[in-house]
C-alpha cells in the first residue's frame, strides 16, 4: 500500500495541515482510499524545504508542497504507478519535482538511527511503533536480563549523555542502583531551551515511544519504580503526543504494575515546565518537579544520592533515552560500529542560521563540521563565506573557519573552547558581526539567570552592558580585558553550568575574532 507521510509537526508552520487535508480529499475524490494512506507523521528533517511529504515504499519525497499540488501528486504519481516495486517505478511527467530520498545530498551522509521512525510512523499510534520493531528491546530486557547486565550493555556501547555533559549513561544507572535508598526516580530532561535547538522536540513529536521505552529500560537497570518526563509547556505537540503515548503504553500493560507479566512495575508522569532555561540544569529541574521555584543548588549531594524528595534520582535527556532501545535491541557491538574511540553512536544536530539546508541532521559522532555544514547543509546561501558556527547554544563557543575539518565530538570541541552541547548548530556567514552574536547570547543568558548567585547575576549583567556598549559605539579598549576577567570569575565561582559557561560566546569570539571587537571600539573614536 502506498503511504504518503505528511510531516505534521515542524511543517505545520508552513501549512502542512492544509496539505494533509487536500491530499485526503484528493484520495477520496479519486476513490483511492484502499490503495493510498495519507498519514500524519513527525519531522522528515529537511525543514528548509517545508512542507515536506514522503511517498513510500517508493522512497520519493516532495518538497515545498502546497494544497494545490495534491491533485498532481495523487493523480500522476500514484495512479499511474500502481506497482509499488521501486524498480518498476517510472517517473511520471509532473510539474512538481520528485526527489528520491536516497539521492538527496541532505540525507546521503546522514545515519538516521534515532530519527529512523520520525517521518515514517504516526506518533499517536503505538501499533505503528510496535510494527516497526518498537518495544522489542524492552521485551529482551525483561525476558531474563539482570539489571546490572542492562547497565553494562549501555556502558559497553559507550553511550554518553546527549544533553551536553557527555557523562556515560550506563555508569549513571549503575551508581544510582548502588544506592540503598528507596524509592528511586528516573527523569527525562525534555526542557530543551537553547536558542536554535529543536532535536528533542522532534523526537518527542515524531517518536515518543522510543523515549518511553528507553526510560523503562533505564528504570529497570537502576531499580526505579517511578519516572517523570519534564517537558516545556511551549512544546504543545510534544506534550500531546507524550500524553497519548503514555496512555497507550498503560493500556497495553507496558507501563504500570507488573509490566508484560514480568513482575517489574514502573509508572511514568509528565511534568510541565514553564520554559525557564535554568530548569534544564538538573538540580533546578528536580526542584521544579517538587513544586518549588526552579533554582539550582550546590552539589554534593549529587542527584544519584539525593534528588527528587531527597531520593536517588537519575536524569538523562530525550535523545539519550531514545538511543537506549537501539542498544538493547541490536547489542552494544552493533551500536558501537559508528562513532569515535570514546563516544559511540550518532548525534542529532539542529542546523540553523546562514546555511542552505536548515533542519535536523543525524550523523555518526566524529563527523567533521565541514561535512555537516557543506555536504549535508549545502553550504552558505548566496555564495557567501562561512565565518563560524555556534555550537552548543548560549553555553557553547563559536567555532571559526579554521576548524572546519575538526571532528564533532565531546573531547575535540572542548579543546578549542567550544562544546558539543545538546546539538544546536547556528551557522554564521561573513556578514554576521561576531560581537553582536556574543551580545545576543549574553542577552539571553542574562534574562534567564535565576539570580541565586552573584557571580552569574552580576556577571551576566556586566558582560551584557559592556557588549552593548561596544556594539553601540561606546566601547573602550580596556573593555576587552574586563570581559575576560569577568568570564574567568564566572567560570570559577558560579553555582551552576549556566553561569559557569555563559561567558563562552564572548570569550570564544574574543579569541578568534578579536579584530572585530577592536574595529567596533576604534571606528567610533
Ligand atoms: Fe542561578 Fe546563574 Fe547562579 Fe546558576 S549560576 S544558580 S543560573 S545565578
Amino acid at each position: 500500500r502506498n503511504v504518503i507521510h505528511v510531516c505534521m509537526t515542524g511543517c505545520r508552520a508552513y501549512g502542512a495541515a492544509e496539505v494533509l487535508q487536500s491530499l485526503q480529499d484528493e484520495v477520496k475524490r479519486q476513490g483511492m482510499e484502499k490503495e493510498v494512506e495519507v498519514r500524519s507523521t513527525g519531522c522528515h528533517g529537511f525543514c528548509a524545504r517545508a512542507p515536506v511529504i514522503a511517498l513510500d515504499p517508493l522512497g520519493v519525497q516532495y518538497q515545498e508542497v502546497g494544497p494545490e499540488d495534491a491533485a498532481e501528486i495523487i493523480g500522476q504519481t500514484i495512479k499511474q504507478n500502481r506497482l509499488i516495486d521501486r524498480l518498476a517505478y517510472k517517473e511520471p511527467k509532473t510539474n512538481k519535482p520528485i526527489y528520491y530520498r536516497d539521492q538527496i545530498p541532505f540525507y546521503m551522509k546522514q545515519e538516521r538511527r534515532v530519527l529512523a521512525l520520525c517521518g515514517r510512523i504516526d506518533p499517536t499510534s503505538i501499533e505503528h511503533y510496535i510494527a516497526a520493531g518498537g518495544y522489542q528491546a524492552l521485551v529482551r530486557v525483561l525476558s531474563g536480563m539482570a539489571p546490572e547486565q542492562v547497565a553494562q550493555e549501555v556502558i559497553d556501547a559507550k553511550l554518553r549523555g546527549r544533553g551536553g555533559a557527555g557523562f556515560p549513561a550506563g555508569l549513571k544507572w549503575k551508581f544510582a542502583r548502588q544506592s540503598s535508598a528507596n524509592p528511586k526516580y528516573i527523569i527525562c530532561n525534555a526542557d530543551e531551551g537553547d536558542p536554535g535547538a529543536f532535536m528533542d522536540r522532534a523526537i518527542l513529536e515524531g517518536d515518543p515511544h522510543s523515549v518511553i521505552e528507553g526510560m523503562i529500560i533505564g528504570a529497570f537497570a537502576m531499580g526505579a519504580r517511578y519516572g517523570f518526563i519534564y517537558v516545556r509547556e511551549e512544546y504543545p505537540i510534544a506534550v500531546e503526543h507524550l500524553n497519548c503515548a503514555i496512555a497507550q503504553a498503560g493500556e497495553l500493560g507496558i507501563l504500570g504494575e507488573n509490566i508484560l507479566g514480568t513482575g517489574f512495575s514502573f509508572s511514568l508522569s509528565l511534568k510541565m515546565g514553564a520554559g525557564a532555561f535554568v530548569c534544564g540544569e538538573e538540580t533546578a529541574l528536580m526542584a521544579s518537579i517538587e513544586g518549588k521555584r526552579g533554582m539550582p543548588r550546590a552539589r554534593p549531594p549529587f542527584p544519584a544520592q539525593s534528588g527528587v524528595d531527597g531520593k536517588p534520582s537519575n536524569i538523562n535527556n530525550v535523545e539519550t533515552f531514545a538511543n537506549v532501545p537501539l542498544i538493547l535491541k541490536n547489542g552494544a557491538g552493533w551500536y558501537a560500529q559508528v562513532g569515535t574511540e570514546n563516544s559511540k553512536g550518532t548525534k542529532i544536530f539542529s542546523l540553523a542560521g546562514k546555511v542552505n539546508n536548515t533542519g535536523l541532521v543525524e550523523v555518526p559522532i566524529g563527523t567533521s563540521i565541514r561535512e555537516v555544514v557543506f555536504d549535508i547543509g549545502g553550504g552558505i546561501p548566496k555564495g557567501r563565506k562561512f565565518k563560524a558556527v555556534q555550537m552548543g547554544g548560549p553555553s557553547g563557543g563559536c567555532v571559526p573557519a579554521q576548524f572546519l575539518n575538526l571532528s564533532i565530538d565531546y573531547d575535540t570541541l572542548q579543546k578549542i573552547g567550544a562544546i558539543m552541547g545538546s546539538g544546536g548548530m547556528v551557522v554564521m556567514d561573513e556578514n554576521n558581526c561576531m560581537v553582536e552574536i556574543a551580545r545576543f547570547f549574553l542577552a539571553f543568558t542574562q534574562s534567564e539567570s535565576c539570580g541565586k548567585c552573584s557571580p552569574c547575576r552580576l556577571g551576566t549583567t556586566q558582560l551584557l552592558e559592556i557588549l552593548t556598549r561596544i556594539t553601540t559605539g561606546r566601547g573602550r579598549l580596556e573593555d576587552i580585558e574586563t570581559i575576560k576577567e569577568i568570564g574567568r570569575t564566572m567560570t570559577e565561582a558560579s553555582l551552576c553550568g549556566l553561569g559557569q559557561n555563559c561567558a563562552k560566546p564572548a570569550i570564544s569570539t574574543l579569541q578568534y575574532f578579536l579584530k572585530e571587537y577592536e574595529d567596533h571600539i576604534l571606528e567610533n573614536r
